[in-house]
């Protein structure tokens, strides 16, 4: 049997998935880098990706129970992300791949998601809602690319829950994310506050809304539990707003919803509802492969290497703002 190895490390998670060729998951290792306060250093979380790399390649090589020389070929997240934390995994993959003398192949982080999804969800041509701390986006396949049907303006969803959690004094605790914690909180909320709902055609804008929830809650006249609840009821409208017009467009008959946010259980029921409507079967991908992981990186990877898409290790730079639909994707079919 052929197995892929693939690393992702887009932002705060460093991850090794170990897949074989049939898509068999052998191992998915995640070391996550959490700030003592604040948000993301691009930095530092590069700096810790390069100190658990070594680690969790052979935490993964280990649990999938094989040798490197067992592997077949290396793949890494080449893009989008964070300048610093790509190039750390990058060099990982390169160093991986040189020194077993195995193929490279750079992995497109937005079509990794909706490709895991589409292997753990079971499904063939879904309409994805991705959601996380750094993209927003509806997207499905189209005319030989993932096309995107729509996406945010300005920062992503789970980007303004995280900064408005700490506006609000509310520290990330272990196995709770911020998204987490206002979700807890807003399960408690009773009235609904005003916020600006920002949909431009197909697109999405947070950064407004984020400024007038974070002034509301510096006026400390409204409980922290109302202003989480009118947040999120605010935002996934948004969201579910577009995803339902990207499948009446489509008519697509699968909603893949993954991504860090993935996890809102409010969220999952306002899709839910509209899935029922269009006559779709809704899917949410659990945590483990909803969050930035490895296995994803690992089996788009096999993928494209089936199609011959390895690259050079000299032609091997990150993109930093690598599109969704500029990837050429001819293992998927229309
Ligand atoms: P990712 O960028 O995919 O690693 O996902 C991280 C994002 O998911 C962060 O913005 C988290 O706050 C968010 N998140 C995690 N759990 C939840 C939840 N239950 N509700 C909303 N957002 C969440
Ligand atoms: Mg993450």
């Amino acid at each position: 049997m052929s197995y892929c190895l693939g690393i992702e490390s887009t932002a705060d998670d460093f991850g090794v998935g170990i897949l074989s060729f049939d898509g068999k998951i052998l191992a998915n290792i995640i070391s996550a880098y959490t700030p003592e306060r604040g948000g993301i250093h691009p930095r530092e979380a590069a700096r810790h990706h390069a100190e658990v790399a070594g680690e969790v390649v052979g935490k993964a090589l280990q649990t999938a129970g094989i040798t490197p020389q067992a592997i077949r070929v290396v793949a890494f997240s080449q893009g989008p992300g964070m300048g610093p934390c790509l190039r750390t995994g990058a060099t990982a993959a390169r160093a991986l791949a040189a020194y077993l003398k195995i193929p490279l192949v750079g992995v497109n982080h937005c079509v990794a998601h909706i490709e895991i999804g589409k292997l753990i969800g079971e499904t063939k041509d879904p309409l994805t809602l991705y959601v996380s701390g750094g993209n927003t986006l509806v997207s499905a396949f189209e005319a030989g690319r993932y096309r995107v049907f729509g996406e945010t303006l300005d920062i992503a969803v789970g980007n303004c829950l995280d900064v408005f959690a700490r506006d609000a004094g509310l520290h990330p605790e272990e196995g709770m994310p911020l998204g987490a914690m206002v979700e807890k909180l807003a399960n408690q909320g009773q009235a609904f506050i005003s916020l600006p709902y920002i949909v431009k055609g197909m697109d999405l804008s947070f950064s407004g809304l984020l400024t007038a929830a974070a002034q509301l809650l510096q006026r400390a006249k409204y409980p922290i539990e109302d202003l989480c609840f009118s947040l999120q009821e605010t935002v996934f409208s948004m969201l579910t707003e577009v995803t339902e017009r990207a499948l009446a467009h489509t008519e697509k008959k699968e909603v893949l919803l993954t991504g860090g946010v993935a996890a809102n259980k409010r969220l999952q029921s306002m899709l839910s509802q509209i899935t029922d409507e269009h006559d779709a079967r809704f899917c949410v991908i659990p945590k483990e492969y909803a969050l930035d992981n490895g296995a994803m990186i690992a089996w788009t990877g096999i993928l494209a290497y089936q199609h011959g898409m390895t690259i050079p290790i000299e032609k091997s730079f990150v993109k930093l703002k690598w599109r969704l639909d500029e990837v050429y994707a001819p293992w998927v079919r229309d």
